[in-house]
């Protein structure tokens, strides 16, 4: 390869709040309203209506800042950017171009079993504009998004492939669910992302004229829109040409690109201090009770490292704070990181994903339904030998299905292993007398017989007996 790619992102993350950046109306989480049904003056830009900034949505823009590690500045302020389009009554968006909310962070994730580094430059909030929504030859205007509030969250251009690419967004929706801040759903437009993109020479540090990819609206379409363009781009290059800086709409369905305006500068867009609200001030205990110990990645390397699981357990353990923390509790309530984690993803998934395929009236359980407590104290039996791991799966499928206690569990269904060797022995000298042909033929050199009697002494002490102790009993009573 002659070239290599170089690419910078521009992320817009939906604020989770519950009303909109400025008023009291309701925030677009989701996009299933009629139109234009959460709107008032304030977010329709009416003449002498004021904007007043909602605390819960700096709450959440620093416990993200805190989550991507970076300085949360203790004063940012907020500026206009004026522009005309149809989906913006008021004419301008309120955003921070000079004095940003958050500087200078970083966010890690796994590229191909590698980890990675990727800088963030700056984070701003701003509010988001309406959404046009266009009908044959007719355009119509839905503005229950517009003052909805946005993080901005710009990185240096540390890309240098669709796979950094991905594994950042998808690290970037884990630690937004992580945080709270965001739900970061790509297809409900809780994420929604921008692709700097320019060419170099291998080996080359110039930075060249950069291409503004927009309109990607899925993970896939994100790939797909890279390579496309990266293969413009050497084409322009190779035959002479130069590249134009400018944005282009990446159109998925045709797989082509193509150019919607040249890029413009600041200065296009008047920026000025908004007159209408003070700067913002968040002090450092403010940021530091917001703070974010640890992020998917931590425990996932933890896991990884510390706790010795697998790339994929490791993976699926960290993705989701819910279940990462039920994980951490049942770990140290049984000290016993590699069973616990067997018993998350392998029995209770199991259990989890059969109810929940056969549940008629959609109502749906989750592990959440199994108490850390009483799973904990299932392993706990199964490490003490008065629970075999057969059994153990009936003892969780119950708790789960009709909740009660682990014990209360495990004697109603008669499954408390039976240790007591002299009771045990009572069961060995009853299967040697009752299958005494087979311990002939066993001895005469038919091993494979050993199983059987093993099996037949489970089956006699009706599953209870611990099959291991019966084993060293038959190896020792018969040679
Ligand atoms: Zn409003």
């Amino acid at each position: 390869m002659k070239y290599e790619i170089v690419m910078g992102l521009e992320t817009h993350v939906r604020v989770k709040s519950a009303t909109k950046m400025f008023c009291s109306c309701r925030n677009a989480v989701a996009l299933a309203e009629e139109p234009n049904e959460n709107v008032c003056g304030v977010c329709m830009g009416f003449p002498g209506m004021l904007p007043v900034l909602n605390d819960k949505i700096v709450d959440l823009a620093v416990r993200a800042s805190n989550a991507m590690r970076m300085t949360v500045n203790e004063v940012s302020k907020f500026d206009r950017k004026s522009y005309f389009y149809p989906d913006l009554p008021a004419g301008f968006q309120i955003t921070q171009l000079f004095h940003p909310i958050a500087e200078h962070g970083e966010v890690k994730t796994m590229v191909e079993g590698v980890e990675k580094t990727f800088r963030i430059h700056r984070m701003h909030i701003e509010n988001d504009a309406g959404k046009l929504v266009h009908a044959g030859s007719s355009t119509l205007l839905d503005y229950n998004r517009a003052g909805s509030p946005l993080m901005e969250i710009v990185t240096e251009p540390d890309f240098r492939s669709k796979a950094d690419v991905v594994a950042y967004l998808e690290e970037l929706q884990k630690i937004m669910r992580w945080c709270g801040a965001s739900d970061a759903d790509m297809e409900k437009g809780q994420l929604r992302c921008d692709v700097n993109i320019s060419i170099r020479p291998v080996g080359s540090s110039e930075l060249n004229n950069r291409v503004e990819l927009k309109n990607l609206n899925s993970f896939s379409a994100i790939g797909r829109a890279i390579d496309h363009e990266f293969a413009r781009q050497i084409e322009i290059v190779e035959s002479g040409g130069r590249i134009t800086q400018e944005t282009r709409g990446w159109d998925d369905e045709h797989g082509e690109s193509r150019s919607q305006r040249s890029k413009e500068d600041a200065m296009d867009y008047r920026y000025f201090p908004e007159p209408d609200l003070p700067p913002l001030v968040v002090s450092k205990e403010y940021v530091l009770e917001r703070a974010v110990k640890e992020l998917p990645m931590d425990r996932r390397r933890k896991y990884l490292n510390e706790f010795g699981l697998g790339e994929d357990d490791a993976r699926i353990l960290s993705n989701e704070r819910t279940l990462s923390d039920y994980y951490e509790e049942l770990v140290r309530l049984t000290g016993d990181a590699k069973k616990s984690c067997s018993y998350v993803t392998t029995v209770l998934f199991a259990i989890i994903q059969e109810y929940n395929n056969n549940s008629v009236f959609g109502d749906i359980k989750t592990f959440a339904d199994v108490p850390a407590a009483e799973l904990a104290r299932v392993i706990a039996l199964v490490n003490g030998d008065e629970l075999s791991s057969t059994n153990s799966k009936t003892v969780v499928e119950e708790l789960f299905e009709n909740g009660g206690s682990t014990d209360e569990i495990v004697d109603r269904l008669g499954l408390r292993q039976v240790n007591d060797s002299s009771a045990l022995e009572a069961v060995v000298e009853q299967v040697i007398t009752e299958f005494a042909a087979q311990v002939a033929e066993y001895q005469a050199g038919k091993i494979q017989l050993f199983g059987f009697l093993v099996g037949s002494c489970m089956k006699a002490s009706k599953g209870q007996g611990n099959p291991k102790m019966f084993t060293e009993m038959l190896k020792k009573r018969l040679g």
